[in-house]
Formats: C-alpha cells, structure tokens, sequence
C-alpha cells in the first residue's frame, strides 16, 4: 500500500466484551488454541462455522503478517452429554450403543472431520492435538493443582472454584444465568465446582480408564485444553477460540484450572473469542434429536461445500445464523456468480499457471491500492468478512483495471476467504446430487440434442427433451446470465 497507514487488527475479546488491538506476546509471532470436536458421531455443519470461524482468524492473521502457530485438539475422552458434570461419557456412549470400540469410534469420526476440513478449505493446523495422547501429561497437572485447588468426592477429584480469583468473569455468571446449568453433583461445595478426574462407578463398563491417585478413570473434559495449550503455546499465549457456548462453562473452567497452575489471575490467552451459533429452526442442529445437518447432505443435493464457507462468510462471525435452504443456495448463487467472474478475468489477463500474480506492481492502479487498503481495514475490524466480500465484488467489476493486477490482488484476499477463487470455475462447482436420477453426461447430450432441434426449428422435439429432463428432475435453465445452463431440482 502506498499513502494508507496499515490499519491495527482489532478483535473481540470475550473477556471484556470489547474491541481490543491484537498485541501478540512474542513480536511476529500468533500463537491460537481452538477447542476442536467431540470424536463421537459427525460434526454437523454448525460445528464446521466453528472451525470456519477460526480458520478466517488464523488466515487474517497471517494476512497481517504474523507467523501463526495453530493448535486444534481432538476430545476422544471425558466430554459428558452435558458440558457441565452430568450425563454419560459421549465417547462411551457411543460405543456402547454401535458395539464398536471406543478407538474405532473416534478414528471413524476423526477421519470424517478431517474430510470435511479438506472439502471446506479449511487451513491444517500445525497440530491435531488428540486428548488421549496427554494423558500423563493430563495427570501431572492434576496432581500438582490438586493439594491448593481440588477435594476428592466419591465420584473423583474436584475442582473448587472458590480458589481462584473472580471465577466465571468470561460467562459473567454473577450477573447472567451460566451457573444454573450447571448439574448438581452429590458433595461439590459450590455449583461450579467441576470435574477434574472422575472416578469409574463400579457398575460402569469404561473401555477407556486409566489409573491415578484418585483411582480409575478418566479426566474431567476441561481438562485436556488447559494441558494441550500450555504444553503447545506456553503458559500466557494469544488467543483462544470456540463456540459461544463454551464462553458458559467449559472455559472458564479452562480459566480457573490455568490460574491455578500457574498460580496467578492470568487466564491462559490474552484474547478468548467466539463464535455465535449456526441456528435452524427445524431443530437440525442437534445431534440428541436425531437427523442432523452435516456437509455431505449438502453435498448430496448438489451443493458445493465452499457455498457453505462463503454462506458463513457472509455474515459476522459474532452474529447468529440462520441455517436455511434458501440462503445457502443464494450464497450459491453468489458463488457462482463470482465463478462466471473469475472465468472471464483470468480468460482477460491470459492467466495460466505460469503467470506471476504473487505480487501486486510497485505502483499499482490507484483502484488496486484503494480496495488493498478498504479490505485490509475491513478483516482489520474484527474480521468483518461481509464487508471484505462487496470489496471483492467491485474489483471484479473494475473493467478498467489491468486484469493481471486484479488478479495479483483478488488472490491475496482469498488467502483469507479460501474460496480457491484463482482455480473456481462453474465447472468445478457443480456437482451432481448423489440421488440424481440421470448423469451429467446424459444431460449434456439431451442439451445438444434440444440445441439442434431449436436450430431446426423443431420446437416440438425440444419441449418433448425438455420435458424428459424435467421428469429427471433436471431445471433447464435457457439464458441463465450465470451460464449455468442446468440444475438438479430439489
Ligand atoms: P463439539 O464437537 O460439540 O465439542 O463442538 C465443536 C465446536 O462446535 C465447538 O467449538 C462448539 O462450541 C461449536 N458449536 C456447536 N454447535 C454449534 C452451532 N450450532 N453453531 C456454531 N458452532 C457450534
Ligand atoms: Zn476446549
């Protein structure tokens, strides 16, 4: 950028409930811990914004130039179906229920994350840290903060949240209702108090138990994060990331646990964020009620993944979301839009794999500049994608502007959409829906065939091929100013 002062990246910590500038700990450096998935069934497509959500973060930080250190963990123990301490192992419970063993459960669901991950774009982390993999380390922990911090009740080692300083400042429990969720436990000296290992029952079948001081078992959920970040990012690292729910309970129960390692009120990160929820009305967000959105069910019905990258996009990741049919297929839409786009600009630039578009000119058009400086002030502003997206828009619409710089500029912002914009195509988009009653390859020929008969003005054979694609379940879409030419109806 030429005249523009860089704008400062500012980001919404939970903890103050405020705009802070970002200030990293080591000068250069973004050290992220983000609270990854509950190995037990599939993670639906409100889970993913979660994983988008710190994606697009850990992506702007490198944007902004800093050298990020991404850490991601796996629970493959000790999450009960409530997040407080009530409820089955969600990890038992499935095993028990399938008649597989608990790791054949977690490797099956880990590998469907990660395929997720992949068709979602979605950056690898510089480590999948998987929580059974820690437990000594787990067990270490516990046993040094046990003699200041813990009581031991029949049911295991407890947390007393009355030995830290101002516990529960991320919920705001003294002044919301985050406390009365949390289950009551037969002993605990306070309601918060929570699971640091806990006991097995001896009607309790566990596949996955280990030994400690407290006895067989396996560690409380919260457990694991504090251990895995410390042990990854240091003691007082940057930013920690997850769900709004866990802003309620899981942590500031992380919180509590690393101020009583490290014997002070520092909470772990300097910034903790959160993403809102993904929300739908038909209940297809919870995986207790029975079906459950996850991204192959978009993908069965033709929608490609990155419509639901650019869906989430599209709005600020602080604000909920509505999970529809209809605003993910304008995002499609918009999709395909920015496809048909993209098609005709790298045809404009006579763009190939050779042409060199990893840096913009010395001197720049004044409109390559102008939109550098408003994206880089819009993802600055607690990453306001939405706002980045319309500056997408208009440089795509900047005819004028030399096609190569355009095409320099529009592959530094999608370093931080991830839209694989460089390579979109309406080809690469389409998929055809796993039900479809007819192939791709069966429509184009019935398209050809229309095609000539309209040529030979044989409207008659035309409508009957028409009505042949219809009964297919095939729209015909003549004129579509995207090009698009068809779509599998749903
Ligand atoms: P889990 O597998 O339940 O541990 O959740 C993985 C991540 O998804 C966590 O960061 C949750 O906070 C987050 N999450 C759960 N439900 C939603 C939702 N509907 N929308 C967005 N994020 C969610
Ligand atoms: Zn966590």
């Amino acid at each position: 950028m030429t005249d523009t002062a860089i704008p400062a990246l500012m980001l919404h910590n939970s903890l103050t409930r405020q705009l802070e500038p970002f200030q990293p700990v080591e000068a250069g450096q973004a050290k992220v811990y983000t609270c990854g998935p509950t190995v037990y069934n599939y993670q639906h497509i409100g889970n993913m914004r979660a994983f988008l959500f710190a994606d697009t973060l850990g992506r702007t930080l490198r944007f902004k130039g800093y050298d990020l250190t991404h850490i991601i963990n796996i629970t493959d123990v000790g999450h009960l179906t409530s997040d407080a301490d009530a409820g089955d192992d969600k990890m038992e419970k499935a095993a028990a229920s399938s008649g597989q063993s608990i790791w054949d459960i977690a490797r099956h669901y880990t590998e469907a994350f990660w395929h997720d991950i992949k068709r979602l774009n979605i950056t690898e982390p510089a480590k999948w840290s998987v929580a059974t993999d820690h437990i000594d380390e787990m067990l270490d922990f516990a046993k040094e903060i046990a003699p200041k911090h813990c009581y031991e009740l029949d049911s295991g080692l407890y947390f007393d949240t009355s030995s830290v300083p101002d516990y529960g400042a991320l919920a705001r429990v003294a002044t919301e209702d985050g406390e009365s969720r949390i289950a009551p436990v037969d002993g605990k000296k306070q309601q918060s108090d929570f699971a640091i290992w806990r006991k097995s029952s001896p009607e309790e079948n566990r596949q996955m138990e280990w030994d400690s001081p407290w006895g067989k078992g396996a560690p409380g959920w919260h457990l694991e994060c504090s251990v895995m970040s410390m042990k990854y990012l240091g003691q007082q690292f940057d930013i920690h990331t997850g769900g709004i729910d866990h802003r309620e309970i899981h942590h500031p129960n992380e919180i509590a646990q690393n101020q009583a390692k490290t014997c002070s009120g520092h909470s772990g990160a300097n910034i903790w964020m959160h993403n809102n929820f993904l929300v739908d009305r038909g209940g297809k967000m919870s995986k207790s009620a029975g079906e459950f959105l996850v991204l192959e069910t978009l993908v069965k019905r033709g929608i490609h993944p990155l419509a639901y990258r650019l869906m989430c996009l599209q709005a600020h990741y602080r604000s909920e979301l509505e999970f529809t049919w209809d605003n993910l297929s304008a995002a499609l839409t918009r999709l395909k839009r920015m496809a048909a786009a993209m098609e005709k600009l790298r045809d404009k630039a006579d763009y190939s794999e050779n042409t060199d578009i990893s840096a913009l000119p010395e001197h720049p058009h004044p409109k390559i500049d102008q939109a550098l400086a408003a994206f880089d002030t819009a993802i600055s502003d607690d990453l306001n994608t939405a706002k980045a997206l319309t500056i997408l828009d208009d440089i795509l619409g900047q005819k004028r502007v030399d096609a190569v710089q355009r095409l320099a500029l529009i592959a530094r912002f999608d370093t931080v959409f991830g839209l694989d914009l460089l390579a979109l195509s309406r080809i690469t988009l389409r998929i055809t829906p796993t039900e479809a009653a007819i192939t791709p390859e069966d429509i184009e020929a019935k398209l050809v065939e229309r095609k000539a008969a309209r040529a030979d003005k044989d409207f008659a054979r035309s409508d009957v091929l028409r009505d042949e694609l219809v009964a297919a379940g095939v729209e015909v879409m003549d004129g579509d100013p995207l090009g698009w030419e068809w779509a599998i109806a749903y």
